[in-house]
């Protein structure tokens, strides 16, 4: 059994990569300055005897292993972590971690509370096993380690830097997140839909300022915000179709200093998710219509300024390697293979596919033995189980890429 051959080293290996796992996780990185993470990266590749690691981009790491005629399988893991603290309260927990984040030259908090130290550590685990027994399988298997996905910029990173060229074309491109969503040791993957597309928008809202006790003279930005926050809310109630599912939230609202004076602008940061790319379309253009005239509605003596960031593409698992990963995870991991529900939350994952014109599919694994109650992904709680999460990363790996890189299951 090739599969089983393939991952005979799971066991040798297993406190190996348990210590590799708190390194990682004791030295969180911000997203597009991981720098020491792709040092490591690189360093355990090459120990392991795997000779072609290229650096795409900055902080980005791909390994080739060539075996042979066959398809080509890329496996991505993204390797950044947030910036927050943590409170997991583990022994290997990076309490007080910071990193000077580049973009504000400010010592900020660090900490991978998405658990994207686990998918370094499985990635290189299944990418050790592939290479330690090339006799059992053929084709290519690429290791793509993406910086920057918190921040939804570094498979654009990957992208600009030439992995397309670099990089044979991926027959099939995979992906995993750990998540405390599912149950522990579990995988899920679902066809269609599975991580929403999101933008966050940045308004700012032109006013006129004046004293607080003459606002005839004024034209004032916080009475204006408020109607147009409230007059959001109408988009996803009256205007997305029931069976569609759309989220428009105003996370941000600043406006002003001081009880007696009206400002003279007010600037709201939104956030939106959709499960289709019609429906984020809508959102966007309902939520330009809507500003603009309210501006209008309230004389705003400038006309409103929109500015996107942090935009995420729709994840859309392709049919066919969806079906083709669902039927080897049944086989190999029973009962714990199951569907997996659409997440709100998003992805960069589909750049790198997108731009090699190739299929993908991507699923989760269940970090949780206590899932009901774990606390879930970026909480500063989060804490998946080392056991048998790590072991399980690499079995979902080796299988999911098996009907592609295995003849002989
Ligand atoms: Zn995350
Ligand atoms: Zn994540």
């Amino acid at each position: 059994m090739p599969i089983h051959t393939i991952l005979s080293g799971l066991e040798s290996s297993r406190d190996a990569r348990e210590a590799l796992y708190k390194e990682f996780h004791r030295h969180p990185e911000l997203s597009l300055q991981e720098f020491r993470t792709a040092d490591r990266i690189e360093e355990e590749l090459r120990a392991s005897g795997i000779d072609e690691v290229l650096r795409i981009g900055r902080t980005g790491i791909v390994a080739i292993l060539r075996n042979g005629d066959g398809p080509v399988v890329a496996m991505r893991g993204d390797i950044d972590a947030l910036p927050m603290a943590e409170r997991s309260g583990r022994d290997y927990a990076a309490e007080g971690a910071t990193q000077v984040d580049e973009a504000t030259g400010k010592e900020t908090p660090v900490a991978h509370t998405c658990g994207h130290d686990m998918h370094i550590v499985c990635l290189l685990g299944a990418t050790q096993a592939f290479h330690a027994h090339r006799g059992e399988w053929s084709g290519t298997f690429v290791a793509v380690f993406q910086p920057g996905e918190e921040n939804a910029a570094g498979a654009r990173a990957m992208v600009q830097a030439g992995i397309v060229d670099k990089v044979p074309r991926p027959d099939v491109y995979l992906g995993q997140h750990v998540l405390g969503s599912l149950p522990g040791g579990a995988v899920g993957i679902r066809s269609g839909p599975l991580f929403s597309a999101a933008a966050s928008i940045e308004i700012t809202l032109h006013g006129k300022g004046s004293h607080g006790s003459m606002p005839n003279l004024g034209v004032d930005p916080i009475v204006l915000g408020s109607a147009i926050v409230t007059r959001l809310q109408a988009i996803v109630a009256r205007e997305v179709a029931p069976r569609e599912t759309a989220v428009v939230t105003v996370g941000s609202f600043h406006s002003g200093t001081k009880s007696n004076i009206i400002p003279d602008s007010a600037v709201l940061q939104l956030n939106t998710r959709a499960f289709d790319k019609g429906v984020e379309k809508h959102l966007h253009e309902a939520i330009e219509r809507i500003v603009r005239a309210e501006c209008e509605a309230a004389r705003s003596p400038k006309p409103p300024e929109f500015r996107y960031y942090d935009q995420y593409p729709l994840t859309e698992n392709h049919d066919e390697p969806t079906a083709r990963v669902r039927a080897a995870f049944d086989a190999y991991f029973g009962e714990d293979s199951v569907d997996m529900a659409p997440v709100p939350a998003s992805e960069d994952f589909s750049v790198i596919p997108d731009a090699f014109g190739c299929p993908y599919t991507y699923w989760g694994l269940g970090g949780c033995a206590d899932w009901k109650n774990a606390p879930g992904n970026h909480s500063p709680f989060f804490a998946p189980d080392i056991h048998p999460t790590l072991d399980r990363g690499v079995e979902a790996i080796v299988v999911a890429a098996s009907p592609w890189l295995i003849k002989d299951k």
